[in-house]
């Protein structure tokens, strides 16, 4: 029997800080562009970035945070929360970003779970920091991001970042760590429950920044300008502050203000290429476009993805601007990428309207991660497009247990997403519903997903939910929530007539009610927890003359596995 033989390479330990090293000394002349919430424009290099981030190691060696230490950040886009992503895990500190817009409470309870040591912030959040400081008493320093005559006056003592980093002189070379120690801890957004923490480790960054580069998913290069418009407290800005150091892509940071008119006059002083961003974010950007009549002049793709992105928006990209909107899927446990919507070189051939389909769905998984679908008993599910089941995932970048939780949440080595999709013989995913937010009317699914895609279709629609509303005959039935454009009109007769003949009768909604805004979530998705509260009490008009039910004639007897569309 011959004995396995080892292979003689070298044993480099994959570590985040080795992404900025690398774009420091490769192309440490490349710019990093931040807009300041103190209202400038900051520019500098990735070599003065590592600089920084050295020194501000040392200042934090000096305040005695050790290896394993979280370091809880309250902050935008910004070279200085760059900084702190890399002046932190390059010396073994965790860095902890939270997210600012959840509830002060569940802030706390973050802080506290994590048991930060020291809390970085921005200006903005400085009420926020005098709120939970009495109530987070295990941290010991909170560390304002901002110059001496920035300093805000705050019930809390404060330490100002940059006397602390400019007390040291950067002389400082990163430790070789282990590349399976922990990285950046983000939480889940806890709309079920507590928040729940995922740990990366240097190893599983970095894998998912390679990942997030490949041609199949963002494509990001040295010709680049990356303009992350996902916030850097939502799952490391799905990974953009490390895949552009990695590819040597120029980088722009939006800081705090994300509307229309600000992230455009950004992109295009800064000749921005690449973009990222959930859906909510590009509909502001195209209608301020649109109503001012102005062209894209460099931007050439952008992913959107955290929420289903409207088929309707990834056509006004494309047919209207030119511009390549790729559907990517993930989560907070996932890095978070999972899947991005490119096709093949076979696919590229097929008929406009094939490839439209396609490229509407979650689409295809990138190397390092696999997927299937399983029904009940867990049995895996064909990749037919048309069967629907819970949504399972593995690979290095997905989390194998949360944070401070001895409960595993995984089931026969893979993680349950909590998403129900199809899959289909292309291997392209499309997420139908979170499995909590399926309609189950008489036996049988409806995708709340599929219902919203097309309400947004229609031109007085600005944004729509739709949720499962209490029916004494089937259960549960569809409710549209909708917000119109402004100043566009449109009754619940024509938006429900809208559907006649783009989805099954009995998946046409009940009702449609009109309100002035939807309720969101930390991340910007649609809080249908909230929404579904709001209308706990609401009587369908179906519901109100059972006699007279319209339910009958849709077709809707009797159970089985109705389809999900395609
Ligand atoms: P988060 O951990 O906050 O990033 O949320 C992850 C969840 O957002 C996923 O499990 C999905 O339910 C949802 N999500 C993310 N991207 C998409 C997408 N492209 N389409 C539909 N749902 C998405």
């Amino acid at each position: 029997m011959t004995t396995p033989l080892r292979g003689q390479m070298m044993d480099v330990p994959l570590t985040v800080s080795s992404l900025l090293a690398h774009a420091s000394r490769f192309f440490g002349t490349t710019e990093i562009v931040s807009k300041r919430i103190e209202g400038d424009v900051h520019r500098y290099t990735y070599r003065d970035c590592e600089k920084r981030a050295k020194q501000l190691a040392q200042g934090l060696i000096a305040l005695g945070v050790e290896a394993g230490d979280r370091i809880g950040t309250l902050a935008w886009n910004g070279y200085r929360h760059l900084e702190t992503y890399y002046g932190t895990t390059g010396f073994g500190a965790v860095c902890h970003t939270i997210n600012p817009r959840l509830f002060p409470e569940q802030i706390a309870y973050i802080v506290n779970h994590a048991d930060d040591r020291y809390v970085m912030f921005d200006a903005t959040f400085a009420a926020l920091v005098d709120v939970l400081a009495p109530q987070c008493p295990n941290v010991q320093g909170w560390i304002a991001l901002a110059d001496d005559a920035h300093l805000l006056r705050l019930a809390t003592p404060v330490i100002g970042y940059e006397a602390l980093v400019c007390a040291q002189d950067g002389d400082f070379d990163w430790p070789v760590l282990d590349e399976r120690l922990a990285s950046y801890l983000c939480y889940t957004s806890g709309t079920t429950g507590n928040p729940k923490g995922a740990l990366y480790s240097h190893r599983s960054t970095v894998l998912h920044a390679y990942g997030v580069s490949l041609p199949n998913a963002s494509g990001l290069s040295a010709r680049d300008c990356a303009l992350p418009v996902v916030p850097m407290f939502h799952v490391n800005a799905w990974g953009i502050p490390h895949a552009a150091p990695l590819t040597g892509a120029k980088l722009v940071l939006p800081g705090k203000d994300l509307d229309g008119k600000s992230l455009y006059e950004l992109m295009e002083a800064e000749h921005v290429t690449y973009s990222a961003g959930v859906p909510t974010v590009w509909l502001g950007l195209l209608n301020y476009v649109r109503e001012a009549g102005l062209r894209f002049g460099s931007l050439e793709r952008t992913v959107i993805g955290g929420s289903a992105c409207p088929p309707a928006l990834l056509r006004m990209f494309r047919d209207d601007y030119g511009v390549q909107a790729i559907h990517g899927w993930g989560m907070t446990e996932m890095s978070p990428l999972g899947t991005v919507s490119r096709l093949n070189r076979e696919q590229t051939m097929r008929s406009p309207d094939e490839q439209r389909r396609l490229l509407e769905k979650q689409g295809h998984v990138i190397y390092g991660v696999d997927m299937k679908i399983v029904g009940d008993g867990g049995r895996e599910l064909p990749w037919d497009g048309v069967a629907f089941g819970d949504l399972h995932v593995r690979g290095p970048w997905v989390i194998d247990g949360y944070f401070r939780n001895d409960v595993s949440p995984l089931i026969d080595g893979w993680f349950p997403t909590g998403d129900v999709a199809t899959i289909d013989h292309d291997g392209f995913m499309r997420i139908t519903d979170r499995s909590k937010d399926l309609i189950k009317s008489g036996g049988e699914w409806i995708s709340s997903i599929e219902i919203e895609n097309l309400a947004v279709a229609h031109a007085a629609v600005a944004e729509a939910a739709c949720i499962a509303c209490a029916h004494p005959n089937w259960k549960e039935r569809p409710l549209l929530v909708v917000v119109k454009r402004p100043n566009a009109d449109v009754t619940p007769e024509e938006l429900l007539g809208f559907y006649e003949g783009k989805v099954a009768k009995w998946w046409i909604p009940d009702d449609v009610v009109f309100v002035d805004e939807l309720p969101h979530t930390a991340t910007g998705k649609v809080n249908k927890l909230r929404l579904r509260e709001q209308f706990r009490d609401h009587i369908l008009s179906s519901a109100r003359n059972i006699e007279n039910c319209p339910l009958a004639d849709r077709g809707m007897a009797g159970s089985g596995s109705t389809p999900v569309p395609e």
